[in-house]
């Protein structure tokens, strides 16, 4: 494969502004592949690096194609992958727990503290990629990382405190918001009702496309629209929302037993904890980012069901129109998942 000398690369200046610039294409290091990157979807994590600028490049939910390969590495350059984000040494305790997000002795992340998927070529370590077979198009296997992945992994979470979960809510129907729902679907059985709450109509468009069943905090109340559907109660909440106000509806509108899973990040959370937590036996747990482990069931439940999945993606943009792309992403509230594809070289 012919790598460039160079390449451009987008400096996010802060204020919603970016600029190019013009960098060298790095060389891969021991252990490390140099990828080109095919597609990088954009997230609401990156809300800070947009307004508030980054020293390094975003862009942490990235799928390419090995250009380069280091010394003491075994994948072939032309090898297709989705990038698990975070670097994981594999061995520690909490990797081998399946937890390689919370590795002790690796901590960087593409996108955050390393450079990430709009720049067109990008560092990795070989144990972050995960390949992906040819016939499957760039911008729907970014769907695999924080959709698939993040989406499972809270609803898993909830599955190891709850044996029986029958019904569930969803706070915040934005892009994870929309992947907890498809998840708690594909997961739990399609027969569970997933209801999900927003104040965006176009929002719960999305929902209603993807089976949940969406309810317009501006227009009803959480309690209303649950039991409009025929629930009482839900056994599980996960809130996308980040809001205090959405996790105390969330922990109220549990049944005993019920689980309140944090996702999105934000606000804080207080209660009491006789009344709310231990006289009901209810429980409140984070789930953050997936084990790289994931990505292999993941991987069947994307091929069983693309389409569905396919339809969290509402907009396609290519790498030179980035600033607007985030612009409609931030302050629209028009869209569900945006992907930037790099097209092939
Ligand atoms: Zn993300
Ligand atoms: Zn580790």
């Amino acid at each position: 494969m012919i790598v460039q000398a160079s390449m451009k690369v987008p400096r996010f200046a802060g204020e919603g502004r970016i600029e190019w610039l013009t960098r060298e294409v790095p060389e891969p290091g021991p252990g490390q592949l140099l990828m080109r990157i095919e597609a990088n979807a954009l997230c609401g994590s990156d809300r800070g690096q947009f307004y508030g600028g980054s020293g390094v490049t975003p862009g942490h939910e990235a799928v390419g194609v090995v250009a380069a390969a280091g010394p003491d590495t075994a994948s072939a350059v032309g090898t297709r992958g989705v990038i698990y984000a975070k670097d994981y040494c594999g061995t520690c305790r909490y990797c081998r727990m399946n937890m390689t997000s919370q590795c002790t002795e690796r901590s960087s992340v593409i996108g955050f503290s390393e450079h990430g998927g709009y720049d067109p070529y990008i560092l990795i370590a070989e144990r972050m990629l995960f390949p992906i077979d040819d016939a499957i198009p760039a911008a729907e296997a970014t769907l695999l990382l924080d959709i698939m992945g993040t989406g499972s992994r809270a609803v898993k979470r909830a599955g190891m405190l709850h044996p029986d979960i029958r019904t569930v809510l969803v706070s915040g129907a934005g892009p994870i918001g929309l992947g907890l729902l498809a998840m708690a679907k594909l997961l739990l059985g399609e027969e569970v009702p997933v209801a999900v709450t927003d104040f965006v109509p176009y929002r719960l468009e999305l929902v209603k496309r993807l089976n949940g069943i969406p309810i317009l905090l501006s227009e009803t109340s959480l309690e209303e629209g649950l039991a409009a559907s025929g629930m009482r109660g839900v056994d599980v909440v996960m809130d996308a929302s980040g809001k205090e106000s959405a996790r105390r509806a969330g922990l109220a509108a549990l049944n005993p037993g019920g689980v309140l899973v944090c996702v999105g990040h934000g606000e804080g959370l207080s209660f009491r904890a006789a009344e709310e937590l231990i006289n009901v036996e209810k429980a409140v747990i984070g789930s953050d980012y997936f084990d790289y482990g994931d990505l292999e069931q993941n991987m069947k439940l994307f091929h069983a069901h693309r389409s569905y999945l396919s339809q969290l993606i509402t907009h396609r943009f290519p790498p030179d129109r980035l600033q607007e792309a985030y612009r409609l992403f931030f302050e629209s509230g028009q869209t569900g998942k945006v992907i930037i594809e790099h097209g092939s070289a």
